[in-house]
């Protein structure tokens, strides 16, 4: 689109988006706004003309994170949402690789990406040739590839892993000795926690390899600042922070410490994107932009939306083998919550029977059932369900948030992020062993119950007797 075409600035935008501009106020200037209210009206007009889904990732600009997406998060709830998406078109704002992963997990949606040239080092950093030769040189050792990595590289390997779960994914592959790759400085972090030999790939991530443990140094001397690092920084940046953790674990970690003031080593947009949850925090943030996350702007989210073009296609050979390394990771990390001896049974798995459970074992495996028909239950909303962020739209933050608030911030935060983190895949994993839920075609039919804003409990059909006390 030419200048002249360009959506045009009308005096009403300031009112109709003044919830926005008020939102995001502290992060956007007042002088962007008459350069992206036009862009933003012209993309929601269009997504709702097309049924489109809008995903971004959270290195994205704060315009598109705020103003456009329907749904945000780092690179594996993007995963999981396109997954369970039910609109025919996903936008992906994000890299190259981000939009392979939902085509993957999605193939029957369109996927489009607005600027297929967004790349990114790390998966740019090794091809399926090189996996193949290191399975040659490391006979027997299995592959466990960062999802930062492109979909023939992922067919290649046994099982892919995020930051988040890498450990965890890691030691489920039952062996002495794992390829990891293609990240070296995650590689290291991961070596740190488990007693599995790692074989990495030196493949660094553009960005955070910059930071040194100088300017963290520097920056907490400076700022009096609390120091929050993603595991691609370099090593001894990692042993300056208070806490190293994948994107989503850094918002996590703010809502458990909240901290006067901390500095974010990572994408400099992560804290613009962070900070309207956290008004009372200061960010110190480093301008270290990815070029490749910012290829993604409103004009081109518009074009692509307006034209259907960047559609991302992945063959089907190539898919099938990616896939499975990624349902391997769904699995195992859903796994998880269910395995081993559970300390404890918790009967009711309502707001009051989460509460309990989360008070008397946070931290532990738990298995919630539900009371037999005939027993008293503490509240007539419980039905027996199961929540989790199902829902397009829906996030483990939203999810989080409202199970704290239903328990008046009693409750513990890291045992009610591990429920809300895990649940999806939990449930996911609970199908893959043939446990019936209450379904349209694949689309989750889900029930709203207690201080939960939206739908979001699934109900195991096998449940005798499931009272159906749900608005829908
Ligand atoms: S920030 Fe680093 S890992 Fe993320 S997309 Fe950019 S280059 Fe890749």
């Amino acid at each position: 689109m030419n200048a002249a075409h360009a959506p045009r600035w009308t005096p009403d935008l300031e009112d109709r988006y003044a919830d926005l501009t008020a939102r995001v106020g502290d992060t956007v200037p007042c002088l962007e706004w008459p350069l992206h209210l036009p862009w933003i009206d012209a993309i929601r007009e269009l997504k709702r003309e097309r049924g489109a889904v809008i995903m971004a990732h959270s290195y994205q600009s704060p315009e598109i994170f705020h103003g456009v997406a329907d749904v945000t998060g780092d690179s594996l709830a993007l995963a999981q949402a396109a997954a369970d998406c039910d609109a025919e078109i996903i936008v992906l704002c994000g890299v190259h690789f981000m939009a392979e992963t939902a085509k993957i997990l999605a193939p029957r949606r369109t996927v489009l990406i607005p600027d297929p040239e967004a790349g990114c080092s790390l998966a740019s950093s090794i091809t399926a040739a090189d996996v193949r030769a290191l399975r040659a040189r490391h006979p027997g050792a299995p592959v466990v590839s960062y999802v930062n990595t492109s979909a023939a590289v992922k067919a290649e390997s046994d099982a892919c892993c995020t930051s988040a779960n890498a450990v965890q994914v890691v030691e489920a592959m039952g062996a002495d000795k794992v390829i990891f790759l293609p990240d070296a400085f995650l590689g290291h972090h991961v070596a740190a926690q488990t007693g599995v030999e790692l074989v990495l790939w030196d493949g660094r991530c553009e960005v955070h390899e910059q930071f040194t443990a100088q300017q963290a140094r520097h920056t907490r001397e400076t700022f009096d600042a609390r120091l929050v690092a993603h595991p691609e920084c370099p090593p001894d940046v990692q042993r300056e922070a208070d806490f190293v953790g994948s994107t989503t674990a850094m918002g996590a970690w703010l809502e458990r410490e909240r901290p006067r003031r901390v500095a974010l080593i990572t994408e400099c947009s992560m804290a613009d994107n962070l900070r309207h949850r956290f008004p009372d925090v200061e960010f110190i943030k480093p301008c270290n932009l990815c070029p490749h996350m910012k290829r993604i702007t409103l004009p081109n989210i518009h074009a692509c939306l307006r034209d259907l073009r960047h559609v991302v296609e992945v063959p089907e050979d190539v898919a099938a083998g990616a896939r499975a390394a990624l349902t391997r990771m769904l699995a195992v990390a859903g796994r998880t919550p269910v395995s081993g001896a559970p300390p404890l049974v918790v009967v009711g798995c309502g707001v009051a029977g989460l509460a309990t459970a989360l008070s008397a074992a946070p931290r532990k495996v738990l298995l919630l059932g539900r009371a037999p028909a005939g027993l008293n239950s503490c509240t007539a909303l419980a039905q027996g369900g199961i929540a989790a962020a199902l829902d397009s739209g829906d996030t483990p933050d939203a999810h989080a948030h409202d199970t704290l608030a239903a328990g008046a911030d009693h409750n513990d935060y890291d045992a009610v992020r591990y429920l809300v983190d895990n649940a999806v895949m939990a449930v996911r994993w609970l199908q893959a062993q043939g446990v019936p839920f209450d379904l349209e075609g694949t689309r989750f039919l889900l029930g709203r119950e207690g201080g939960h804003r939206r739908n979001r409990i699934s109900i195991p059909v096998a449940t005798p007797a499931a009272p159906r006390c749900c608005w829908r």
